[in-house]
């Protein structure tokens, strides 16, 4: 097969907890690609939704705050600061109040027909590794390299319980894994853009494998397509 060397989507899907953005951070990082987090917009909006003490059924209030919003990141040393109408959010959209949140937002018809277009747009013009639940199947569905990582529930909830208590974030191990069911609940059963494995995407199950067994797995199947 042919290899592209020019501009290229990396799409990276999955659930939350199962190695995502550190897969996609760490070759970003390596190999000089951009990074795009697109759970982060979706954490944006519904931050900005529960400030303002909007509820998910309130479309009204919702579009209001999708008229004005304005979302970008910006590359400090090898942080990525996520800020959200001119304000550094990079902390507060992985708290807690906004996990328990962000699968009802991110359900919302008009959130995602504000949010897919700003992913397209940003993966348009340059080598971009993308990482979310619909990249393969709705916002890059011809994406160069599409893969779909998997674990166990429990597995998932006890690495998202240490991320946590590394940050400082208090929480108990049945509070992550109550909130991993349930967002594994909207995002599969949702209407508009479920989350589910591209027909054309390798799948990889990350249960019992180490963080660089993932990295090295997925750096060669990218190898078999695109010129890293
Ligand atoms: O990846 P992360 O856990 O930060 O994503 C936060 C939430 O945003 C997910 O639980 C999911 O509901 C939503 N999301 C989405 N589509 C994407 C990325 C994230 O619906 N492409």
């Amino acid at each position: 097969m042919e290899k592209s060397c020019k501009n290229y989507v990396i799409a990276i899907d999955g659930e939350a907890g199962t190695g995502k953005s550190t897969l996609a951070k760490n070759i970003a990082q390596k190999y000089g690609i951009v990074y795009l987090d697109t759970g982060a917009m979706y954490r944006c909006v519904t931050l900005t939704c529960i400030d303002k003490g909007i509820e998910p059924e309130d479309i009204e209030k919702i579009n209001e705050v999708l008229k004005d919003i304005t979302i970008s990141f910006k590359k400090e040393g090898d942080k990525t600061i996520v800020i959200c109408n001119g304000k550094d959010v990079t902390e507060e959209i992985r708290t807690p109040r906004v996990d328990s949140y962000v699968a009802k937002f991110a359900a919302i018809k008009e959130v995602r027909d504000k949010m897919t277009p700003l992913q397209r747009q940003m993966g348009k013009t340059t080598k971009v590794v993308m990482e979310g639940r619909d990249i393969g199947t709705v916002v890059f569905p011809d994406a160069d390299v599409k893969i779909y990582l998997d674990c166990s529930e429990e597995e998932r909830a006890n690495r998202r319980y240490k991320q946590n208590l590394e940050k400082g974030i208090e929480c108990t191990y049945e509070e992550v894994l109550t909130n991993i069911k349930e967002r594994h609940k909207l995002e599969t059963q949702r209407d508009i853009a479920p989350l589910t494995v591209a027909k054309d995407a390798r799948y990889i199950d990350t249960t019992h494998l180490g963080l660089q067994e993932v990295e090295d797995l997925v750096v060669s199947i990218i190898r078999e397509k695109v010129e890293l």
